[in-house]
């Protein structure tokens, strides 16, 4: 075996569908390139979330590469919306039918890295204890990568199993005739919970805050696939323009323009048969007017009281205190039917909180309930936190620092003061807003072709202006500000996670229009970026 060599052109840091591509397009480019990546193969978030019931809430035929036609040619999706071993299935196909691991260390986190402004390269340390430097560091590191933990009192003394989501057993687990419990409503937790009822012994759900879901209507797609195929680079150039980065139909009318009710019952009626994330954009003012959302959110109300037949459980799973779609919707395949079921619980921890763990399961409220099994589908320090948790240091101090207040980057792409470290889906692009497969290949395309221009011109060195970054964080704010989005206590305001600083973190303006403002920034010779 030969030695691993210790300088590069690039070092990219994580090994999902951002790094994969990421490596491709450098190889292509002639770069040398190392992936460093912590789990123990490729796949990023579908490596990690292997619970029962992990499936993506993009279609399948949106959320999958498009940059090889022959690619996409090939792979046949089986179902609308794929589950995680599918997903896994085609990230494990792509690397290698391109031969990407070769390329790639696993099993090695990265740690720290450090900008020597005289070299003009980073030293990236990693936990294994070794330096690499690299001219350019590319942070492919996820939006929802960094797991977010709570410490129950008592933890420690549970003395059955105890399991997160995030992090899932890769040989499974035998949840048969147990007693369950799981905390945490997300979809992580509304899928969990889905998958595991009609296994388990007892199933006991402990929420915190109740889901705004729309059903999936999940199933086989060869049909959809015949049609989708031969026309497959329109429909992906459609989905680039699009505002989700998906097709949702957007030739969406105004709420005021449907009223009387009838006509918007209809198209309410309409988005929900058709199923998943579109039902958000019924309306064009969803999520600008209150009304108009309030709408959207009684119907969703609507469904779940008839959907659940107890009223009781029905009101506790009924989500009142937020506005539809300020927190992420969730696609479900059954969930709140779930509750139905002789062997399922709901404790509302608004009146009953959890006081701690003990040997035997949970005190909450007055009663303590016995568990084998806990699992924590508890979320993630998202969009920030994957790059946070590196100890990176840049010309003028630590990244921590500068993102103390929220964070700060020019098109979610760079930061200020830290020359050469680009993000793939960073904060302050449209990212979680959006298809993150079409949101990472514009960004990766967007970076390949600046490192090219870089060398092209004899150049070795980029970074954001401040006042454009000043300028590009303050369009954000302002652009989510617009919105109803930051009034809910979500992981996008980084409200999910004690301490963090309350921000809108992503650009809401949609993925169409980040589009042409990120190739108008480029066409313009990189406005708004230094380049030396
Ligand atoms: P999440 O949406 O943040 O949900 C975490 C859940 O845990 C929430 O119900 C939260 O309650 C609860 N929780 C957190 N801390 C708690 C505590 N100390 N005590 C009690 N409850 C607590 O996380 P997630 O479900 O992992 O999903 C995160 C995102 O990942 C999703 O929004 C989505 O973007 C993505 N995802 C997608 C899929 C998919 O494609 N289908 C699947 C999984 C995840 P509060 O709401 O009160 O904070």
């Amino acid at each position: 075996m030969t030695e691993e060599r210790n300088d590069h052109d690039v070092i990219v840091v994580g090994a999902g569908f951002a790094g994969l591509y990421q490596l491709i397009r450098l190889r292509q480019a002639g770069y040398e390139v190392r992936v460093l990546e912590a789990g123990g193969d490729v796949g990023g978030t579908w490596y990690w979330n292997r619970y029962p019931g992990a499936r993506c809430d993009v279609e399948s035929i949106e959320y999958s590469y498009s940059f090889d036609r022959t690619l996409e040619q090939e792979w046949n999706w089986t179902e609308r919306y794929a589950s995680q071993p599918e997903i896994l299935d085609y990230i494990r196909h792509v690397a290698d039918r391109y031969d990407l691991r070769r390329d790639i260390t696993f099993g090695t986190r990265v740690e720290a890295m450090r900008w020597d402004d005289a070299a003009e390269r980073w030293t990236v340390r990693t936990d294994d204890g070794r330096s690499r430097t690299a001219r350019f560091v590319i942070a492919a590191t996820g939006c929802l990568s960094v797991p977010s933990r709570p410490a129950f009192a008592g933890m420690a003394d549970f003395a059955g199993e105890l399991y997160w989501t995030s992090n899932w057993p890769h040989d499974g687990v035998d949840l048969t005739g147990k007693r369950v419990a799981v905390v945490g409503t997300g979809s992580s937790g509304l899928q969990t919970i889905t998958a595991i009822a009609p296994d388990v012994g007892s199933l006991t759900v402990f929420q915190r805050t109740p889901s705004y879901a729309v059903p999936a209507h999940n199933g086989p797609i060869a049909a959809r696939l015949d049609e989708v195929k031969p026309g497959y680079p329109e429909f992906r150039e459609e989905s680039r323009l699009s505002r989700l980065g998906f097709h949702c139909g957007e030739d969406e009318t105004g709420y005021y323009a449907e009223t009387p009710a009838a006509g918007v019952r209809r198209e309410l009626d309409r988005r929900w048969s058709d199923g998943g994330l579109c039902f958000t954009l019924s309306f064009r003012d969803v999520l600008f007017d209150a009304d108009a959302n309030e709408a959207l959110a009684e119907y969703v109300r609507e469904r779940i009281r008839a959907k659940v037949n107890d009223p009781g459980t029905a009101e506790k799973l009924t989500p009142r205190t937020y506005p539809i779609a300020a927190k992420r919707m969730c696609v479900d395949t059954g969930y709140f039917e779930v509750f139905n079921r002789d062997n399922v619980s709901l404790v509302d921890l608004g009146e009953e909180p959890i006081e701690r763990f003990t040997e035997r399961g949970i005190v909450a409220g007055d009663a303590e309930r016995a568990f084998d099994v806990i699992i924590l589908a508890t979320g993630f320090d998202a969009m920030t936190g994957a790059l946070t948790a590196m100890d990176i240091r840049g010309t003028g101090g630590a990244l921590t620092e500068k993102w103390a207040a929220g964070p700060r980057t020019y098109l979610g792409l760079m930061t200020a003061g830290f020359p050469n470290l680009f993000m793939i889906t960073g904060p302050q692009s449209p990212s979680v807003l959006s298809n993150m497969m079409t949101s990472i290949e514009y960004h990766v395309d967007w970076v390949t072709t600046a490192l090219e221009h870089l060398r092209a011109s004899g150049r070795h060195r980029m970074e954001p202006d401040i006042e454009a970054e000043d300028n590009w964080v303050n369009t954000t704010n302002d652009v989510g500000e617009l919105t109803l989005m930051p009034r809910a206590a979500s992981w996008y305001t980084g409200a999910n996670i004690p301490g963090k600083q309350r921000v809108f973190m992503p650009f809401v303006g949609g993925v169409g229009t980040y589009k042409q403002i990120g190739d108008g920034v480029a066409v313009a010779g990189y406005h708004g970026f230094e380049l030396t």
